[in-house]
């Protein structure tokens, strides 16, 4: 016989259910997000085995209980796979498949002897706590954000609150000998009560991770050039001020460079060749500019790097040493070969000093390397006077 009541009971498939729309809208919006999917999957599959609980009154029909444990193996199944892809770990098929066949053959033994209720419910719950403690593991192996360890910690809580079902259960043995004794006992809504708690903590927690890891990758984006995937001016001027604030009180040295005649590189090898040559060039900044820089593309052909604790000689042998490894370069694009160099300037960046008004001098001076012939590299004048450090600054170099 089938008995409904809407209880509070109903809560806990109620989260499981709203959990699993919740990933499965977030799948919809973007079909490539398959940890979304699966963790869908896990809740809406987790979900029978409540409701079958709470509907059947007496003695389960195999078919049925086929059906609950079905659903237990699956949906677990789906919470690991989907937890794994999530924080991008391979599934843990040998240790996962030990836990199944081992929590299986428990429950198909004890099907066949009344008084072994409680090894099922064990073997079940227990089933419950290795998956819980395979993904609280996962995850703090791999945890990157605060809300990784959250995620963890309710994991393993959920796994402590069902092993200490499970020795409940245990010491209940002899009065727990059927389905309808087990679902009349005060274990059942407690029970029930847990795993409304975990679906709601649970779900709400990944959900915070999933928000989170879009989060970052969203700020990656608005953060990087698509095409060299430097850093953007933005992302350049927030990173400076870092590391300005890092290298203080030693100044930094900033470096501005323009590819030499580039347009000349378009119009003879048309722009696909162009857009290799400036994303070899960003690689080339990037390795070349030394360990804590940062390098990124102002637009066009321009790249600006801002090296820590750097002063004026220092940020000078840098640029250098840049300018020789662009001119030395092979650039192979569609089986052609071609040289490319480029125009420096530079200046030393005291800590107070302005990190926009030192860009526009030295962008001076890279116009000024490009007036002297190119392929140079030349020291910026700064525009407001500072009779000590201008002294300093007017020698030129290379
Ligand atoms: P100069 O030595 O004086 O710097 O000469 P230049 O030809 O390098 O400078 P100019 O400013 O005349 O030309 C820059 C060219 O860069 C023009 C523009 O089409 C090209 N460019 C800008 N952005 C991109 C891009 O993303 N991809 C490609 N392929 N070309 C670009
Ligand atoms: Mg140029
Ligand atoms: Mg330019």
């Amino acid at each position: 016989m089938i008995v409904a009541n809407l209880t509070y009971q109903w809560l806990g498939p109620a989260v499981f259910i709203a959990a699993g729309v919740a990933f499965l809208l977030v799948f919809l919006h973007d079909r490539k997000h398959l940890p979304a999917l699966r963790l869908s999957g896990a809740f809406f599959f987790t979900v029978v085995g409540f409701v079958a609980v709470m509907l059947i009154d007496g003695k389960l029909r195999p078919a049925l209980q086929a059906a609950i444990l079905t659903s237990l193996f699956v949906g677990h199944f789906l919470l690991v796979w989907g937890v794994t892809s999530l924080y991008g770990r391979k599934f843990p098929r040998l240790i996962f498949g030990c836990g199944v066949i081992v929590a299986g053959s428990i429950i198909f033994y004890s099907n066949f002897y009344p008084s072994l209720f409680w090894l099922r419910v064990a073997a079940a719950s227990g089933f419950t706590v290795f998956v819980d403690l395979i993904c609280a593991f996962l995850v703090w192996r791999t945890r990157s954000h605060r809300v990784d360890i959250v995620v963890s910690v309710i994991f393993f809580v959920h796994a402590a609150a069902t092993l200490n079902r499970i020795f409940r259960v245990h010491l209940a043995g002899p009065e727990l000998v059927s389905d309808g004794a087990f679902k009349m006992s005060p274990l059942v809504s407690s029970m029930q009560t847990e795993n409304a708690i975990f679906a709601i903590a649970i779900g709400l927690a990944l959900f915070a991770r999933h928000s989170v890891s879009l989060l970052m990758r969203l700020n990656r984006l608005a953060e990087t050039d698509p095409l060299t995937g430097l850093l953007n001016r933005r992302a350049f001027d927030a990173r400076a001020a870092v590391l300005r604030g890092a290298s203080a009180p030693l100044p930094t040295g900033l470096i501005i460079c323009d590819i030499d005649l580039f347009k000349r590189v378009n119009d003879t090898y048309g722009h696909d060749v162009g857009d290799t040559v400036l994303k070899t060039v960003a690689q080339l900044l990037k390795r070349e500019a030394g360990p804590g820089s940062i390098c990124a593309r102002l637009g066009g052909e321009e790249f600006c790097i801002l090296l820590p604790e750097s002063n004026s000689e220092m940020t000078r042998l840098v640029a250098t040493r840049l300018r020789v490894a662009i001119e030395t370069q092979q650039i192979v694009s569609s089986g052609r070969r071609l040289n490319l160099t480029a125009s420096f300037g530079y200046c030393e960046l005291a800590p107070e000093d302005e990190l926009r008004d030192a860009m526009a001098d030295v962008d001076a001076a890279v116009y000024q390397a490009k007036a002297d012939g190119r392929n140079l590299v030349r020291v910026a004048t700064p525009t407001i006077a500072e009779p000590i450090r201008l002294a300093d600054r007017s020698k030129s170099a290379v």
